[in-house]
Parts: structure tokens; C-alpha cells; sequence
């Protein structure tokens, strides 16, 4: 049918080819010359973004001074995907501590206006860095910031979303034919830091405690098979470096980047953050070992990189749903009151609480995230979670969206806190203190809300729960 209709739509005079369009377009374009929904376009970008001047560092509250000089550089890396539909998206990577709500709307919003992107096609993923700079903006002070600290954090803010925006429309420009892949290796830090003593749950060491030990790599090439860029997934805090360490940089993510771009010039390396919430590397706490984690999740990445993969191919369907996550009521003034007594990191909470009792407001019950579901055809989902998300999700999202064909990453588009799951919140520790750049402790049905909302979203973006 397509070869008859072909000539003639080729003969006919410019006055009738808009009334054939308006019949419709599939009757004037040859099959061949259909666009292949299942090709993709990738285009890729970067920038600097390490603080020019000593700034406040996040992660760890204990503190009390500026950075000190530079370990190694801080980067913002874009990655634009497009099907041959037109369907588009882009993913930022950047080595710093988290975008709060605040901050990712004020960088979608900049982003949106130099594009036609849409909010639900922009995925920001932080890598958790906490050897990085508190991230705020005007208005939303954090770690206590006064003054000139709280300035700077707010000039670095401001022009870290100016450079997140133009970085977006660099590799959109960069957008090209590409052939794309993917297969997964493991990092062998990945330690489970949910330790459990007779003082219960202690931010230590669980050899036994579930992790994921994951390392998705996405492998990215030119239609004549050079390789453009390399992303990759690793599901654990970036605190090899601790509190005492003043020397920005990226921790292990940041070392295993420039391990692969050394090894591959021209190639543009990415980390994704998985669900990291109760990991941390092992060991920790020298600028040795966070060079040892670096060069071994490089080196892995580039082997996984080397080995046959599987294709990864449109159709792109990306979905980003704001979801009501329940919290825990609050706890009676009495309880509240203990609570101040315990842990710092229930304390948090505990205290905003009953400031809000001292002035009669209510206090939410629900709090809303954002969750992103990217589909490429039928070869990979890749889930990005909001917040600081526990490993322990890992094997329950795998229960309701099957195992393979998989990408799960957090750390995306709203670090509110941490995401814990039901067991994970009655067991106790670190990870249960739940909301902070908000007030509250999440209730043990957020599991169930995650679980259900994630599935609906990979079936509404067509994975095969099969799979
Ligand atoms: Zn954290």
C-alpha cells in the first residue's frame, strides 16, 4: 500500500499535500521513511561545579567551619535521551548532597523556561556527596547558616540552577543517532550500617544487614559503535570521607568518574545514586579508602562496559507522579518530650513538632514526593526514587515489578529525608528520623503506598510486571 501511495504523493503539487496531511500522515510517508520509535538520540553535557571559595559543606552536622581546599573537582552532568516519536527527557547527575523540593523546582523551572521540556521529562539525581556544599537557596536556610555562610550557600545555589539550566540545553543541542546498552556488575563496599546493639540500631557495621550491591551501567555509543559515555548506579552513601574531612569532592562517586573519563578520554562518565539509605562504604574515614572505593567501581563499570550487553531502545515513556506519602500521628506532647531527650536525629523532629503544639498549628499528615518512572520499550525500567531510600526497598520493589530489566535509583528529585520501610521504621536507628527540610516521621503504611504507587506507574509506562 505504502509503495503504491509513495510516487504519487512525490508528484503532487504543493497545494495538495496539506490537504493529504490533514487525511492524515501516515498515507504520505513511506514506511521507510517512518521515524523508528525504537531508535534513540542521546546527547550529553557537563560542567564544573566546584565552589570557587571556601562554603559550608553538608552531611555531617558536627561541622563548625568552611571547606578547606579541594580534593577533587565537583561536576553537573546532563544526559538528553529522545525517541523517534519526539519524546524527550533529561537527566542531571551532580555531585552534591541532595535537591530538596525548593531547590529542584527552582532548576526545573529554569530549565522549562530555556526549553519545552516539561517538569515530568527532567530527572535531577544527586549523588549524596558529603564532602560537597549545603545546597539552599534564599529563603531556606539549612544547617543553621547565618550571614555570610548562609550567603554564600545562597549565591552558590542561585548560579549552581543558572549552570543546571544552560547544561540542559547543551545536551539537547548535543542530541545525535546512538546506539545504547546496558548490563550490571557489583561493588564489593557496599556495607549494610544498620547495626544492631543492645542500645538498638546504631549508624556501625552489619555484614549480615541486606544491601544491594548492584552497579547498573548504561553504555552509550555512536552508530559506528564509539563510545560517547558511560552512566552507572551505586546503591551507597557517598561517606567514605566523615565529618572531619574540610577538602571538597565527590567521595567514591566522584573517584570512580574520573577513573573512567582517565582510562576513556572523550568519554562522559555519570553516577546515579541508588537506594543507598542504610549503605555505607566499608571501609570509611581516609582519603586512601575513597580512592581504593573509586578505582574499584571504576574499574568495574569499565568491565561491565566491555561485555556483551543488552540493547536498550525506544520507545522513551517517562512519568513523574507527586505521591501522598502517610506520616505517623503525632505523638502526644508527653511522648514528644522524651523524645527530645533521645537520639539527636529523633530529637530533630521531635522538637519542630512541639514548636508547632506551642503555637497551635497543624502539622501535615500526608507528605507528597515525587516519583519518575522512565520505560525504553521493552529492554529497562529505570525507577528514580525520591529521598533518602533504604536498601531494604531493593527486594520488595523487585516482589511487585519483577526482577530484571530493572534500573532502581533515589536521591532524585526531592531529598527530603529518609524513606524507610515498615520494618525498617519498627526496628529503629538513623534512618527512622524520616522528614527533615519538612516535619515528620513517616507511618509503616509509606511502604505499602511506594510499592503500589511504583508498580501502577511502571504498568502506566508499559513495563511488563512479567519480566
Ligand atoms: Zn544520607
Amino acid at each position: 500500500m505504502f509503495s503504491t501511495i509513495r510516487p504519487k504523493t512525490r508528484l503532487v503539487g504543493p497545494v495538495l499535500v496539506p490537504v493529504l496531511l490533514s487525511v492524515g500522515l501516515v498515507l504520505c510517508v513511506g514506511a521507510a521513511d517512518r521515524p523508528d520509535e525504537t531508535e534513540l538520540q542521546v546527547g550529553f553535557a557537563r560542567v564544573k561545579i566546584t565552589p570557587e571559595a571556601p562554603i559550608r559543606m553538608a552531611g555531617y552536622a558536627s561541622r563548625n567551619k568552611p571547606s578547606e581546599g579541594v580534593l577533587a573537582d565537583l561536576y553537573a552532568k546532563a544526559m538528553a535521551i529522545a525517541d523517534g516519536r519526539g519524546e524527550r527527557a533529561v537527566l542531571i547527575t551532580a555531585d552534591v548532597i541532595g535537591f530538596n523540593a525548593a531547590v529542584a523546582d527552582a532548576i526545573c523551572g529554569r530549565i522549562m523556561e530555556k526549553t519545552t521540556l516539561q517538569r515530568r521529562q527532567i530527572l535531577l539525581n544527586a549523588s549524596h556527596t558529603h564532602t560537597g556544599p549545603v545546597i539552599g537557596l534564599p529563603g531556606a536556610t539549612s544547617y543553621g547558616l547565618e550571614g555570610e555562610a548562609a550567603a554564600r550557600v545562597h549565591r552558590y545555589g542561585l548560579k549552581l540552577a543558572g549552570q543546571l539550566a544552560d547544561l540542559a540545553v547543551a545536551a539537547l543541542a548535543d542530541l545525535r543517532p546512538s546506539k545504547v546498552s546496558w548490563g550490571v556488575g557489583w561493588a564489593d563496599f557496599v556495607m549494610n550500617r544498620r547495626e544492631f546493639t543492645d542500645r538498638g540500631v546504631r549508624l556501625g557495621f552489619n555484614p549480615r544487614g541486606y544491601v544491594d550491591r548492584s552497579v547498573p551501567v548504561m553504555r552509550v555509543d555512536s552508530p559506528d559503535g564509539k563510545l560517547r559515555g558511560l552512566m552507572f548506579g551505586c546503591a551507597c552513601h557517598n561517606t567514605t570521607l566523615t565529618g572531619k574531612h574540610y577538602q571538597l569532592s565527590a567521595d567514591y562517586a566522584g573517584f570512580a568518574q574520573a577513573y573512567i573519563e582517565e582510562r576513556l578520554p572523550g568519554v562522559q562518565a555519570m553516577f546515579m545514586a541508588g537506594c543507598g539509605g542504610s549503605a555505607n562504604p566499608h571501609p570509611r574515614g581516609t582519603v586512601e579508602a575513597v580512592e581504593q572505593h573509586g578505582r574499584s567501581l571504576g574499574a568495574e563499570v569499565c568491565r561491565v562496559a566491555a561485555e556483551a550487553l543488552s540493547p536498550v531502545r525506544g520507545p522513551l515513556r517517562v512519568e513523574l507522579k507527586l505521591v501522598d506519602l502517610p506520616l505517623a500521628p503525632v505523638p502526644p506532647r508527653e511522648q514528644l518530650e522524651e523524645m527530645i531527650e533521645g537520639p539527636s536525629y529523633i530529637a530533630f523532629n521531635a522538637r519542630k513538632m512541639l514548636a508547632a503544639l506551642d503555637k497551635n498549628e497543624s502539622l501535615p499528615t500526608e507528605y507528597a514526593a515525587p516519583f519518575a518512572v522512565w520505560q525504553f520499550g521493552g529492554d529497562l525500567t529505570l525507577v528514580a526514587l525520591p529521598g533518602e531510600v533504604v536498601n531494604e526497598y531493593v527486594p520488595l520493589l523487585e516482589s511487585v515489578l519483577g526482577h530484571r530489566k530493572l534500573w532502581i535509583a533515589a536521591y532524585a528529585n526531592d531529598c527530603f529525608g529518609y524513606l524507610p520501610t515498615a520494618r525498617v521504621l519498627a526496628e529503629g536507628g538513623y534512618e527512622t528520623r524520616c522528614l527533615y527540610t519538612a516535619t515528620g516521621f513517616f507511618a509503616p503504611e509509606v511502604e505499602g503506598v511506594v510499592l503500589a504507587e511504583v508498580r501502577q506507574m511502571a504498568e502506566k509506562v508499559g513495563r511488563s510486571l512479567l519480566d
